[in-house]
This record gives C-alpha cells, sequence and structure tokens, in this order.
C-alpha cells in the first residue's frame, strides 16, 4: 500500500538522497500508487518543467496513465502552443478551463477569486468529470515558502488522494532528469523564467525563491494558486467582487 512508503518527515531525503535514490523513490511511489488506484490515478499536468517531470516517470510507470491540464484565458502564447503539442503527443491528457465571466483585471484587485474561478474550479471539475480518487502534481518542498510543509502523500479532501512523487527534488534534479531523458519543456524557461503561471501574474526574478516571480504587487506574491491549498471536492463559494 502506498501509506507504507512514506515517511512522516521527507526532510532528511532531500539532501540525504542522491539523484539516482530520488528517481527510484519517485517511481516507486507511482507504481504503487498505481498498483493502488489503478485508472483512478491522474497525473496533473501544469505545463512546466516539474510536471513534465512527473508525466515522464508516470508514462515509465505505465504508458496508460492519463493527465490533465487546467488552462486560463491568461496563458502566455507559448504555454498554449506548448499545451497543444502535448496534447496532440498525449491524448490521454484532457483540457479543462472555466469560460465564467468576470470583472476585468481581477487578478489585480482579487487574485485569489479570480484563481478560485479560472484554476480551482476547473480542477475540481477535472477531478469528478475523470473519476479521480488519486491525483498526482509536480509540487517539490524546496521551490518556495508556501511548499515546505507538503507530505509525500496527503488526504486534504476525504477520498482524494494526492501524491507528490518528487516532492524531495531540487530544482537542479528536475533540470537534470529533463536532460537526461531528453524531455520537450515550455519556451518560456529559454526566456528566463523559473515558475510558469499566467502571463500577468509571473514575473522573471533572480534570487533564491524559485516563485518569487508570481503574483507580484499583489498579496499573493510568491504564494499559490489554491489547487494545492483549496478544497477539491466541495463547493466553492463564487462571489465575484465587482
Ligand atoms: S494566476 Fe493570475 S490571471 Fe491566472 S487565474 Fe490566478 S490571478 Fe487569475
Amino acid at each position: 500500500m502506498l501509506k507504507d512508503l512514506v515517511a512522516e518527515d521527507v526532510s532528511g531525503f532531500v539532501t540525504g538522497l542522491n539523484f539516482a535514490q530520488k528517481v527510484q523513490r519517485s517511481l516507486g511511489l507511482i507504481e504503487q500508487a498505481y498498483n493502488d488506484y489503478g485508472d483512478g490515478l491522474v497525473v496533473a499536468n501544469s505545463l512546466g518543467k516539474d510536471s513534465v517531470a512527473v508525466w515522464h516517470l508516470a508514462k515509465r510507470v505505465n504508458p496508460e496513465i492519463r493527465g490533465f491540464i487546467v488552462t486560463t484565458r491568461y496563458k502566455p502564447p507559448e504555454t498554449v502552443q506548448f499545451m497543444n503539442e502535448q496534447v496532440a503527443q498525449y491524448p490521454e491528457l484532457k483540457v479543462f478551463s472555466s469560460e465564467a465571466e468576470i470583472p476585468d483585471k481581477l487578478y489585480l484587485t482579487a487574485p485569489d477569486q479570480c484563481c478560485d474561478i479560472l484554476k480551482v474550479e476547473p480542477t475540481k471539475r477535472a477531478i469528478e468529470e475523470m473519476k479521480v480518487s488519486c491525483w498526482v502534481t509536480g509540487l517539490r518542498c524546496t521551490e518556495g515558502r508556501t511548499r515546505t510543509d507538503f507530505k509525500e502523500v496527503e488526504e486534504r479532501d476525504p477520498g482524494l488522494i494526492k501524491l507528490n512523487p518528487i516532492l524531495i527534488w531540487h530544482e537542479r534534479e528536475v533540470w537534470q532528469y529533463l536532460a537526461l531523458y531528453k524531455v520537450s519543456v515550455n519556451p518560456l524557461y529559454g526566456k528566463g523564467y523559473r515558475s510558469l503561471g499566467c502571463l500577468p501574474c509571473t514575473k522573471i526574478t533572480l534570487g533564491a525563491d524559485e516563485r518569487a516571480g508570481r503574483w507580484i504587487g499583489t498579496s499573493k506574491c510568491g504564494g499559490e494558486c489554491g489547487i494545492h491549498t483549496r478544497p477539491l471536492k466541495t463547493s466553492l463559494e463564487m462571489k465575484i467582487t465587482k
């Protein structure tokens, strides 16, 4: 069972395991989760480097593993192009989005609401429509201040397991993996971005925190869109601030 592989505190693994050991651990976690949840195991693919690494790992475990992408009207053209290429290559990647009417530039006045509507709601829909019992993410504990406390396996919503199989990887190890296996990545990394999101909320930054370029100038700076922190199996209140 998946829970038998999970350590309560993985902080020692971040520096205590080498790259090859981390890759084996990640593959083992996905393999066990696939044994436990079968077709209910689905990869959430944000089209960033961490997601494409997890997608590649999952495909090594079983090529039939499905995935979903949540996109928004504000994604950069490079990300949309990359998404179209990925979906053409992997038809088992399903795309979800929201067409809800929202105030102009809600991302400036109420970014949490904007993310709830454009990202969290379609994620909830993906989980429901694809009958997901275990979703797999590319979340890593060294990405930034908001990601230090996550675990490899979580159950924030009863009945919905979240597996974070590369939680203990460093940024460098993700790039190492992608280079070794010649995995295609979003071309925005070539322009200097380190963390990718919607165009108005993502900037190129310097410094230690990978996610420092997200939501600069708002209350959410360096934070989270909500898919890792909000309930995904209960209704979200969608009151829009005008
Ligand atoms: S990242 Fe910005 S534009 Fe995208 S959903 Fe969140 S607040 Fe809106």
